[in-house]
């Protein structure tokens, strides 16, 4: 973990210094080499967030994008159970960063955990995957003219078979400048919807200060995406075209068009 409490104050690893884990109170240690980033480690294992996963450079550098307060944020449901968020906002949305494979059944834990979940997944981890989707997109097919969803079959390509059904919203980095991909629907061996998102949008989003204009676009989008999809699968049973409709999704396209300056 980047923080531990010392002294019962939130602080970074450093050579010596000895804390606490923020969820279980056990002592923790300062991780402090050469090969990896500095960080706090358990001495066993997390007693209280089995969800916790060692962080990578690709955590850190997510993390760091979002203000300290907002890293690391214990969250505790009703009924006592707790788990360290890696970016909760000041809107309430939880950011999970993912890098390892993670299972089904943990998967949905977590979406029904936080009632605002956010997953950004490291597409990067292995070489094959951003072939293989790309791959995998462009055999699908396009949601009428214009429109920047395409529809992938899940079962070709194994990262949207992982992430695609959840109830939260996916966005998959592959790294570097490149848009982030949501998984906005479908189900593991059928069809997923898929659209490019800019990174710039996604801080827009949810960055400090975010107006309420971007956040409520966003929410209202990720609220009616099941709708929206439903809609169009009628739509194509009909044999009309398969043109995306609802001002929601016209919303979203013309917001994930826009090219925020601040990347
Ligand atoms: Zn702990």
């Amino acid at each position: 973990m980047k923080f531990a409490l010392v002294n019962g104050q939130r602080q970074e690893a450093q050579p010596s210094l000895s804390g606490k884990c923020p969820a279980c109170d056990q002592a923790m240690v300062a991780r402090c080499g050469e090969k990896n980033v500095w960080h706090w480690a358990h001495k066993g294992r997390c007693t209280v967030d089995h969800w916790w996963e060692n962080e990578t450079e690709w955590h850190r550098a997510w993390k760091g994008l979002f203000p300290q307060s907002w890293q690391e944020v214990v969250h505790r449901s009703d009924s006592g159970e707790k788990h360290i968020a890696d970016v909760k906002t000041d809107q309430g949305w939880v950011i999970e960063f993912q890098h390892s494979h993670i299972k089904p059944d943990e998967r949905r834990s977590r979406d029904a955990f936080y009632s605002k979940l956010v997953w950004v997944v490291n597409g990067a981890r292995l070489k094959r995957s951003r072939t293989q989707f790309i791959n995998v997109l462009e055999g699908g097919t396009p949601i009428g003219a214009g429109s920047v969803v395409r529809v992938p079959f899940s079962d070709e390509c194994a990262i949207l078979r992982d992430w695609v059904g959840g109830s939260a919203p996916v966005f998959i980095d592959f790294g570097g400048e490149e848009d982030l991909w949501w998984i906005l629907k479908g189900s593991a061996n059928g069809p997923a919807y898929v659209a490019p998102f800019p990174r710039g949008q996604f801080f827009e989003i949810h960055r400090v200060g975010a107006t309420e204009e971007v956040r409520d676009i966003f929410e209202k989008f990720v609220n009616d995406i099941a709708a929206l999809v439903s809609q169009h699968e009628s739509n194509l049973a009909l044999n009309r075209t398969g043109q995306l409709t609802g001002r929601g999704f016209q919303q979203y396209q013309s917001f994930a068009s826009r090219r925020s300056r601040r990347l």
